[in-house]
């Protein structure tokens, strides 16, 4: 059977795949005219296979965000036959409405890289898409179920910030996110959300927090009228993580019986009506044969 659904992940998924938390089969890296792309996995849960990629590295932390090849991820993806793209991201909370350790099903961004690839159409004049809904809400659906029955405390929505990296924000710019609506800062959705949109590929995230974001004091947050410890907030990122196998197995029983909510898959249909793209998107990054000009005598 086909399996059409994949999870990138994020911080501390090579741990996952070192530990065997995941039942995974290596594919390995895949060729694409934007280089190759991280290994990749077909894993086996009870609900489902998935394909399963960790973003920054195989066995370690190897690559900072601004380094990875997000083209060749999702090309490699598409490639494979996969629709839809659950991912996740370590994210420090601006706003103390959220909780160390607490999911959240992001549902809007603000994009503050400065150097990544943002599209697969350089040099041509394609990509203008609509960027609402920003996560494909089929699969914002899924994720908020399957976390209501795996019973995980959640927001089901909030502000992501994407910033360059890998240096964390000042607590000037914490101020100047918060100002600008941001709820929580991390460095590794964009340019994915938008590269997928261009494929015509469902994609939405589940964060997580790890820890607030700057303030410039030392003040450490308080929970039932305890300070929080930072080995407490490390336990509560690794349990987050460490959570994601099980949701991961709920989310593929839960995506089938979800229904239909966007309009993912015709992303790109300006393009396709107008003849500016053909209908199988292999084509879309045909290059055209370069041909000599004549040849002039000049003597
Ligand atoms: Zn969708």
């Amino acid at each position: 059977m086909a399996v059409t659904l994949a999870c990138i992940g994020g911080r501390a998924a090579y741990d996952l795949l070192h530990e065997g938390a995941l039942l995974a089969e290596r594919l390995g890296t895949q060729a694409t005219p934007f280089g190759d792309s991280q290994p990749i996995y077909r894993c086996k849960s009870r609900s489902g296979e998935f394909y399963f990629l960790s973003r920054h590295g195989e066995t370690r932390y190897e690559r900072t965000p601004t380094f990875i090849n997000y083209r060749a991820n999702i090309y490699a993806l598409k490639d494979l036959g996969v629709r839809c793209i659950v991912s996740w991201s370590e994210t420090r909370a601006i706003s103390h409405n959220f909780k160390i350790g607490q999911y959240v099903v992001v549902d809007d961004l603000l994009d503050e890289t400065v150097s990544r690839p943002q599209t697969f159409f350089e040099n041509r004049g394609l990509g203008h898409i609509r960027q609402w809904p920003v996560f494909c809400p089929s699969l914002r659906k899924a994720l908020i179920d399957s976390l209501v029955q795996v019973n995980c405390e959640f927001s089901s929505r909030g502000v992501y910030v994407c910033v360059e990296g890998p240096r964390h924000e000042t607590p000037a710019e914490a101020r100047k996110y918060a100002a600008f609506g941001g709820e929580l800062l991390g460095q590794a959705l964009v340019p994915e959300v938008f590269l997928a949109h261009e494929l015509q590929m469902c994609y939405a995230s589940l964060c997580y927090v790890a820890r607030f974001a700057e303030d410039g004091t030392n003040y450490r947050p308080f929970e039932d009228g305890r300070a929080l410890t930072e080995k407490a907030e490390r336990t509560r990122a690794t349990a987050a993580v460490e959570r994601i196998p099980r949701l991961l197995e709920r989310f593929c029983h839960v995506l089938p019986e979800t229904p239909s909510l966007c309009q993912c898959e015709s992303s790109m249909a300006a393009h396709t009506t107008s003849g500016e793209l053909g209908l199988d998107w292999r084509t879309w990054f045909d290059q055209p044969e370069l041909t000599e000009p004549p040849r002039t005598d000049l003597t």
